[in-house]
């Protein structure tokens, strides 16, 4: 939390969530994100923590609906905090692999997605879901939203710290 704003140095800061957007592989996410906002400039400030779970709500929703863009893998894997050659050390797989799943030029499988969601999980803190109904449901994907709204108090783990 903030005392003073980083862009004028008010003190007038107000602490309430901030309808955020962003968008990711062709869909707009959104989510009323902790923040500060500005009384007299507009300035709104994040939390990198608040910042992490939006990007790790963001993700889960990617992974659920089976999203296999090369912009969408790129972007749960950061949300899992791996970068590409730790992905590919992980999964026993060529570092080449993953740079052609995040380019668009070859599918990433069922089972990538799903070990990828499990640790995206795992970061947010909430329970996985069961292994052999999310690879089912990736079979046959609920196409998802152009826009998409996400829920942050479903995110309620450790990265929630101490609120
Ligand atoms: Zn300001």
């Amino acid at each position: 939390m903030l005392n003073r704003c980083p862009n004028c140095n008010s003190k007038n800061l107000a602490t309430r969530p901030i309808a955020t957007s962003r968008s990711v592989a062709g869909h707009l996410f959104t989510a009323a994100v902790p923040g500060q906002t500005c009384c007299d400039c507009g300035e709104k400030v994040y939390a990198a923590a608040d910042l992490a779970r939006f990007d790790l709500a963001t993700a889960l929703a990617l992974a659920d609906a089976g999203e296999t863009s090369g912009e969408a893998v790129r972007s749960m894997r950061k949300a899992a905090g791996v970068s590409a050659k730790k992905l590919a050390e992980l999964l026993d797989v060529r570092p080449e692999s993953v740079s052609r799943w995040e380019n668009d030029r070859g599918k990433v499988d069922r089972a990538t997605l799903a070990v990828l969601r499990q640790i995206i999980a795992e970061r947010a803190g909430i329970p996985a879901r069961n292994l052999v109904t999310f690879l089912r449901s990736l079979a046959k994907p609920k196409k998802l939203a152009l826009r998409v709204a996400l829920d942050m108090r479903k995110l309620d783990g450790e990265l929630s710290g101490g609120r």
